[in-house]
C-alpha cells in the first residue's frame, strides 16, 4: 500500500486496514471456511423445529482465529490504541489486575444463595459501600442503579420519597443549570417533575441570582456537578447549597466524574445530599458499550431510609442483606451488576488514600497542561479535570473527524453549548507527557486546515463520515443489515 498522506501523530495507524481509498473487507469466519459438519445425534426432549442435523462451522487455526479477531480490533479505536480525551464521558485505561480480581473463584455466586453462605461476597459489598461513602462525604450508600443515568434517576426518586413521607409531596421543580449533562433534565422529567433551566452566569459557574430566583417551596432539588462540565469549581458552592436548603430543597450531586476530587473535596461537606458515581468514569471499570455497568448513590442519613432494596449491612453475626425501612423499591435484579462492582473496589482498594489523591492530581494537571498546549482558544480557566476550548470558525464536529486521522481519538464536541463550537477535553490522568505532546500537536494541526479537507475528513479511518442522526435512530448492529 503506497501511502502519500500525513503521518499520524501517536503512531496509531488505522490506514493500514484501508486498500487504495476503500476498507479492506474482512471477511467472516465462516466466509473463510464453509466446512459443513454433522451434529445429529440424540436431540432429547427438543422440537423437531428447533432442532438440526447439518451446521456451517468454520474449520480454521488458532493462528488465522487470533488474526481475524486482532485485525478487527486494529480496525477499531479503544483507550488501549491511544488518547481518548472524551471530556465529560472520561473514558481511562482499566487496569487489567481488577479483571484478575473479578474472575477468581468465588467472585460470580449466585445471588439467590441465603446470606450465610455469601460472606465474602456481601462483606466486599459492605466495604465497597462504605468507601464510596468515605469519598463522597455520604453516609449510605447504594450499589443497585445500572449507569450513572439510572443511579441521578434513583437518586431524585429517593429524593421524591422522602419530600412525599415529609407532606411535601406538592414540590413539583427540580432545577438544572444550563451547563448540566443531558442526562440531568431527562432525570427530573422522568422523575415527573418540571424543569426549571437557570442560566450560567458570565464566568461559567451558576448565576446566584439566577438560582435565588428560581427557587421556592415548589423546589424538590437542584441538580449540580462540581467542577462542572466546563471543569471549573463552583467557588460559591455554600451559597448555593444554602438557597437551596433555605428553600426547603435538596442538593444533588452529579457525581459521575469524581476525577478532580477524589481525596482532597467531598461533595458531602459542600452540603450535597445525595449524589451518583459512574464507577465506569472515576473508578476504572469497562464502560461497557451500554452495559453492564453501575452508579452507585450515596446519601445522607435522612434519605438512607428510602434507597432501593435490598442493601447490604454488618451485624454481630455477620453480614446480612435488608430492605430499608421506606425504600423504593427494586431499580435492578439483586444488588445491581456485581461483577463490575468488584472491579472498582479492587481499584479502590488497590490506589488506597494516596493513590486516589494522586489520581486527582495527575487528572489535574494533565488538563491544565494540555489547556495550554492546543491551540486552540480556551475561554474560562484555570481548570479541574477537564476544560472546554472553542473550535471558534471551524465546526467542531469537523475537528473532531480529522482528528482521527491524525490517530486520536477526539474530544466530546458541542457541548456545553456555552461555549460555541465546544470541545470538552479531559486527558484523565492515565496520559504521560508525550501522549499529551502528540494529542497537542493533532489539535495543532487540525487548527490549520482548511475547511473542504476538515468536510472531508476522516479519510485515514477504516469507516468514514457516517451520518450520525441516522447511525443512532436506527443503528445496524448486524452484518446481516448491511448485506441487505
Ligand atoms: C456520563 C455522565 C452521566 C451519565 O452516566 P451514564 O453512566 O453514561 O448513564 C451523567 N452526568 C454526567 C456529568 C456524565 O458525564
Amino acid at each position: 500500500m503506497t501511502d502519500d498522506r500525513e503521518p499520524t501523530m501517536t503512531g496509531y495507524d488505522q490506514a493500514r486496514w484501508i486498500d487504495g481509498d476503500e476498507p479492506r473487507y474482512e471477511p467472516l469466519l465462516s466466509e473463510k471456511d464453509e466446512t459443513t459438519v454433522e451434529v445429529g445425534g440424540d436431540d432429547g426432549p427438543l422440537p423437531d423445529d428447533l432442532t438440526r442435523d447439518d451446521l456451517t462451522l468454520p474449520e480454521l487455526s488458532e493462528p488465522e482465529l487470533a488474526r481475524h479477531y486482532t485485525r478487527l480490533s486494529q480496525m477499531n479505536y479503544g483507550i488501549e490504541s491511544g488518547p481518548y480525551p472524551l471530556g465529560s464521558c472520561t473514558m481511562k485505561y482499566n487496569p487489567k489486575f481488577t479483571e484478575d480480581v473479578a474472575a477468581l473463584p468465588g467472585a460470580a455466586v449466585h445471588p439467590d444463595r441465603p446470606d450465610g453462605t455469601l460472606q465474602g461476597t456481601l462483606e466486599l459489598m459492605a466495604h465497597l459501600q462504605d468507601y464510596l461513602a468515605r469519598i463522597g462525604g455520604m453516609d449510605e450508600v447504594s450499589l443497585q442503579p445500572p449507569a450513572g443515568a439510572a443511579g441521578e434517576f434513583v437518586g431524585i426518586l429517593v429524593a421524591k420519597a422522602y419530600h412525599e413521607h415529609n407532606d411535601e409531596g406538592h414540590r413539583s421543580e427540580v432545577i438544572v443549570p444550563d451547563s448540566a449533562h443531558g442526562t440531568n433534565f431527562a432525570t427530573a422529567a422522568l422523575a415527573g417533575y418540571d424543569v426549571i433551566e437557570v442560566p450560567s452566569a458570565e464566568d461559567g459557574r451558576v448565576d446566584l441570582d439566577a438560582l435565588e430566583a428560581a427557587a421556592s417551596e415548589d423546589t424538590a432539588a437542584f441538580m449540580l456537578t462540581n467542577p462542572n462540565t466546563l471543569g471549573l469549581f463552583e467557588r460559591n458552592i455554600e451559597a448555593v447549597a444554602e438557597i437551596v436548603h433555605g428553600v426547603g430543597g435538596l442538593l444533588y450531586y452529579d457525581g459521575a466524574n469524581l476525577n478532580a476530587l477524589l481525596g482532597r473535596a467531598r461533595p458531602g461537606d459542600m452540603g450535597f445530599d445525595v449524589m451518583h458515581y459512574n464507577v465506569h468514569k472515576t473508578f476504572a471499570t469497562p464502560h461497557g458499550g451500554g452495559g453492564p455497568g453501575a452508579g452507585p448513590v450515596g446519601v445522607v442519613e435522612k434519605l438512607a431510609p428510602f434507597l432501593p432494596a435490598p442493601r447490604v449491612r454488618e451485624r454481630d453475626d455477620g453480614f446480612e442483606r435488608f430492605d430499608p425501612e421506606y425504600t423504593i423499591g427494586k431499580v435492578h435484579g439483586f444488588e445491581g451488576n456485581w461483577l463490575v462492582l468488584v472491579k472498582a473496589f479492587a481499584y479502590i482498594a488497590r490506589l488506597g488514600d494516596d493513590g486516589l489523591r494522586d489520581a486527582s492530581a495527575k487528572a489535574v494537571l494533565n488538563a491544565n497542561y494540555l489547556a495550554e498546549r492546543i491551540g486552540y482558544e480556551v475561554p474560562h480557566g484555570p481548570f479541574h479535570h477537564e476544560f472546554v476550548a472553542s473550535a471558534g470558525d471551524q465546526d467542531a464536529a469537523d475537528v473532531a473527524k480529522r482528528m482521527l486521522d491524525y490517530g486520536v481519538h477526539p474530544p466530546t464536541t458541542k457541548w456545553p453549548d456555552i461555549v460555541s463550537e465546544a470541545l470538552m477535553t479531559e486527558p484523565t490522568e492515565i496520559e504521560s507527557r508525550d501522549s499529551l505532546d502528540d494529542l497537542a500537536a493533532a489539535f495543532e494541526a487540525v487548527r490549520e486546515e482548511d475547511d473542504e479537507t476538515l468536510a472531508a475528513a476522516p479519510d485515514r479511518t477504516t469507516a468514514r463520515r457516517i451520518d450520525q442522526t441516522e447511525a443512532a435512530r436506527n443503528p445496524r448492529l448486524s452484518w446481516h443489515d448491511l448485506a441487505d
